[in-house]
């Protein structure tokens, strides 16, 4: 049988699964630490490799073959050219032709996948969207992003797509500044750094580290949540779709919970025909990036 494998590059840990066309998974699940701002290109290459290999292993344990390879990767990343641009939690990655150089290594066709992207098809695939053909998914931690399923296939447009985080929210009487240049891009509301400004502003204390204990302050949590609403009203009067999935770092249930109550409010007012029926759901999958890594690779290997 051809098995998938799907790795999810992080800034702390490089990990793989290996999964057939119909979703099983085959132990065991790779896992090894990295640390990302040491890491270098040839260091990169290297573990990756070595953990295809041991892959291969895994794969003729189970008298399988891997037929093809997906790496979700954080952006900015060129999709079809196969390059990861310039993550920032990984400093001394940069420009670097990933896909290029590991099938010149290993032979295996390989493809490249924004990690948010990787996300939402994990979740389309075998989690909280799976039972809708047009689902978001936010992922609210450090950074924000998002991924996009349009009619069951994923959406980017020309590959770069779907950066959510990089609309702006107007906010009277309030300037912030985002690492892309922009002002008031979700990002700088939503982001670790964007909450804790929020905190500051609010409370004229300094914000805790945990963006997580930041949001235990009601009139934090409510303001967040309130930035978080317009940013998926936005969303959804550009997409219209069945599902909103929250995930990240950041995402708790008390924040599905307000979000829900939130929009029910703008449901009454005036939205009523795009919000009807939308579904508010938590991530429920924590492979699903590399879950989605993989289904990236079917997708291209049957497309
Ligand atoms: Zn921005």
């Amino acid at each position: 049988m051809e098995l998938y494998l799907g790795i999810d590059l992080g800034g702390s840990h490089i990990s793989g699964w290996l999964l057939d066309r119909n979703g099983n998974t085959y132990n065991p699940f790779s896992k090894r630490g990295i640390n990302g701002a040491k890491l270098t290109i040839t260091e990169l290459i290297c573990s990756l490799t070595e953990l295809i290999r041991d892959m291969q292993f895994t794969a003729q344990g189970y008298g399988c073959i891997i037929k093809a390879v997906g790496i979700a990767s954080p952006g900015p990343l060129e999709p079809n050219h196969g390059i990861i641009i310039s993550p920032p939690n990984l400093l001394h990655i940069r420009n670097l032709k990933v896909v290029k150089l590991l099938q010149e290594r290993i032979g295996y066709k390989t493809f490249l996948i924004n990690d948010a992207d990787a996300a939402v098809l994990g979740e389309a695939w075998l989690g909280a969207a799976k039972d809708f053909k047009n689902a978001v998914m936010l992922t609210l931690g450090t950074g924000v992003g998002s991924g996009i399923i349009v009619n069951g296939r994923l959406a980017r447009g020309q590959g770069m797509g779907g950066e959510w985080g990089h609309t702006t929210l107007f906010v009277p009487w309030e300037e912030r500044d985002c690492s892309c240049g922009r002002l008031n891009c979700l990002e700088s509301y939503l982001g670790t750094k964007g909450l804790q400004t929020t905190y500051r502003n609010l409370l004229k204390l300094e914000p805790p580290e945990s963006g997580r204990e930041a949001l235990l302050v009601p009139t934090v949590m409510d303001k967040y949540c309130a930035h978080l609403v317009e940013g998926i009203v936005n969303i959804v009067n550009v997409h219209h779709p069945e599902c909103i999935i929250l995930g990240g770092g950041l995402v708790t249930s008390i924040m599905v919970e307000k979000v829900i109550l939130q929009l029910k409010v703008y449901r009454d007012l005036k939205l009523g025909g795009l919000l009807n029926g939308l579904e508010v759901r938590s991530a429920v999958n924590p492979q699903a990036g590399i879950i989605g890594a993989a289904k990236h690779a079917i997708n291209e290997v049957f497309s």
